[in-house]
């Protein structure tokens, strides 16, 4: 009975339906050794240090997750990065096929002068900083000026402009960070401008995420009718579903009356940045009004920026325009790449279970006889890799130390306190 050995690079979604299709593939013939590699001690990717805390629903697809890795055959190697503990050749020579799914985590930048001020950074950094990603604990985000601006069309910007603009106390029963909640409640920004270069039309906003925001209890959420009626009459009668659909959850909060909170999320379209102004960190964000040569100007203290993520390049891998170089996920030998690492940062979290599926049926006819190599265990030189078993240790104490407080999990912030959680 042919059995195949698999190593699969990164615990995030694409990385588990990656495992979930193999094991699905199953047969009395075909098996399975699954082992999957992850740089962080835990496991989930974006799941975990992605996912806005406020949405705790679409994070119960952890349950898939932890089904996968509790079937035979499946072995976690987390706190293990490919790169540093392991290079891509011992994984090649050790397994008959490599999936690398290391997501894509670096924030595109805009390429205007200023941006590299204090007081302007990347998605890439904020989202991290407030879901308790160990890199980004230490990030200090000035919160202390009146007005923020986030720079993009798409959910994350829109993450990103919730997080800032909701009361504070709204994020108590979530996972978010103690420390990002803390600093939010200390927060002086009121006003959140939520800015695309293109009109309503080409905003890349789902509109579940639209439909949710007059329900937010203590924002004032504005969007200019003007600027959504010009877009319907732009978008003509061929409009498509999707594009209407967000349109007409833009105009259900164009019309509603303004309330009085003292916080308040602004639409702002067509408008491209063109610099970043301050002395020694962001004062100001000037703006050319897409598509005319008239320029304005915001005063803020904090600028995110949310045009899109590159994978960070992993030698020996190729890499070009932020994604690993791959036709349908075949990268080179037995290397095959699934997820924003192959795609690049588009799709939701279920976009990955087709992409994932497909590719491994391309693996799997790729397969020759299977190798007789050494063990992963061996390669590793550390002593504090975090398997399945320690995971499990760290997830059971984080949900109960969430538990008296009202949290579904409170989430230990550095890579010290994960390990000790799990009795590493
Ligand atoms: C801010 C944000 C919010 C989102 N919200 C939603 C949402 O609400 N609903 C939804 O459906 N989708 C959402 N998405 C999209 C969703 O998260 C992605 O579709 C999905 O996570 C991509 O999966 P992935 O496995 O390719 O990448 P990731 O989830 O990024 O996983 C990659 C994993 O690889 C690991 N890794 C990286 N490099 C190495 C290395 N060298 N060695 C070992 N491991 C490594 C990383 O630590 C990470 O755990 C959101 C995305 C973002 C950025």
């Amino acid at each position: 009975m042919p059995s195949y050995k698999v190593a699969i690079v990164g615990a995030g979604p694409a990385g588990y339906f990656a495992a979930q299709a193999l094991q699905n593939l199953h047969t009395d013939d075909l098996k399975f050794a699954i082992d999957m590699i992850e740089r962080l001690p835990t496991p989930w990717g974006l799941v975990r240090s992605g996912v806005a805390p406020d949405h705790p629903k679409i994070k119960t697809v952890s349950k898939v997750f932890e089904k996968v890795a509790n079937e035979p055959g499946f072995r976690l190697f987390a706190n293990v990065e490919l790169g540093t503990d392991v290079t891509i050749e011992q994984l090649q020579q050790n397994y008959d096929a490599v999936v690398i799914a290391t997501g894509s985590a670096l924030g595109k930048k805009l390429g205007i002068p200023g941006e590299d001020l204090p007081g302007s950074m990347s998605a890439a950094t904020f989202v991290p900083w407030y879901n308790a990603h160990p890199d980004f604990n230490d990030e200090a985000i000035d919160l202390t000026s009146e007005t923020a601006v986030v720079i993009g069309a798409g959910n994350v910007a829109m993450d990103v402009a919730r997080m800032l603009a909701l009361d504070p106390a709204e994020l108590d029963p979530t996972d978010t960070a103690d420390h990002a909640i803390d600093a939010l409640k200390q927060s002086s920004v009121r006003t959140v401008v939520i800015s695309a270069r293109r009109g309503p039309e080409h905003a890349a906003f789902t509109s579940p995420e639209l439909r949710e925001l007059p329900k937010l209890e203590h924002t004032n959420v504005v969007i200019s009718k003007f600027d959504v009626e010009a877009a319907i009459v732009r978008a003509g009668e061929a409009i498509e579903k999707d594009t209407k659909s967000n349109l007409d959850a833009m105009l259900l909060i164009a019309d509603r009356e303004p309330t009085s909170h003292d916080r308040t999320m602004k639409f702002q379209f067509l408008a491209t940045p063109k610099e970043i102004k301050g002395e020694g960190r962001v004062e100001e964000v000037v703006f050319q009004k897409t598509g005319s040569d008239e320029t304005f100007s915001i005063k803020c203290g904090l600028v995110i920026t949310a045009i899109g993520y590159e994978a960070t390049p992993l030698q020996g891998v190729p890499y070009e325009k932020g994604k690993v170089v791959n036709v349908d996920g075949r990268v080179k030998e037995n290397i095959y790449v699934v997820g924003w690492a192959k795609r690049g940062p588009s799709g939701v979290i279920g976009t990955n279970k087709s992409d994932a599926a497909e590719v491994m049926k391309l693996l799997i006819e790729d397969l020759g006889t299977p190798k007789n190599s050494g063990d992963l265990v061996d390669v590793i030189t550390h002593n504090k890799v975090v398997s399945q078993q320690h995971w499990q240790a760290i997830n059971e104490a984080e949900i109960a130390a969430g538990e008296p407080v009202g949290k579904p999990r409170r989430k230990a912030v550095t890579r010290e306190e994960l390990l000790k959680l799990g009795r590493i």
